[in-house]
């Protein structure tokens, strides 16, 4: 009696072994080859879709990082000269970090010397929208993204020509893309 009790006991912990081998199998370490940390389980976000996003704030603060959710869904503002994208000269676009939409071109970019990533131009008319801020006791004019109407920051009227605006953006709320890498993933997209 005593042996079958042990058989069954060796028997039940070799299979328990073998299932522990087929799950460590069944999951191999993922490879972490590009940034995507900002767009992981963001169902919003997209560099082609055109559509309107409509998240509430309580799925907001679930997607997205928290000094992303605090710039965009809470108007905050990030500290002058944190931004690595401040002083970047590539080529290439900027998209939205919330939602994906394109806002800027690096050929618009100017160095304004405010701390903050700035722009005289937006990509088109659709991919920005304004509302008057007074908070702070001053009057500005609030930039939000066309899309997803996340706060990206203000514009004023002191910038270089053809338009003499300043777009001043928090590089949290940016995505900066080179232009080759934009291109293939534009077609990858599409398909
Ligand atoms: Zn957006």
């Amino acid at each position: 009696m005593n042996h079958i009790v042990r058989n069954t006991v060796i028997v039940v912990l070799a299979l328990l072994l073998q299932q522990c081998t087929y799950s460590q199998s069944s999951t191999p370490p993922k490879l972490n080859t590009m940034d995507t940390s900002k767009k992981t389980n963001n169902p919003a976000y997209s560099h082609t879709e055109k559509g309107s996003v409509n998240l509430t704030d309580e799925q907001w603060k679930k997607i997205l990082p928290a000094d992303v959710y605090e710039v965009a869904r809470n108007k905050g503002t990030e500290r002058a000269w944190t931004s690595p994208l401040e002083n970047l000269h590539e080529v290439g676009t900027y998209y939205c970090a919330v939602c994906g939409n394109p806002l800027f071109q690096s050929d618009t970019k100017f160095e304004s010397g405010c701390g903050w990533p700035s722009f005289y131009k937006p990509i088109s008319k659709s991919s920005i929208i304004y509302a008057a801020d007074n908070s702070y006791g001053m009057e500005r004019t609030e930039v939000m993204c066309g899309r997803c109407k996340s706060h990206l920051g203000h514009v004023f009227n002191d910038g270089p020509p053809p338009t003499h605006l300043r777009y001043c953006i928090n590089g949290v709320v940016l995505d900066f893309e080179k232009a080759k890498e934009a291109e293939k993933n534009y077609k990858a997209d599409k398909q």
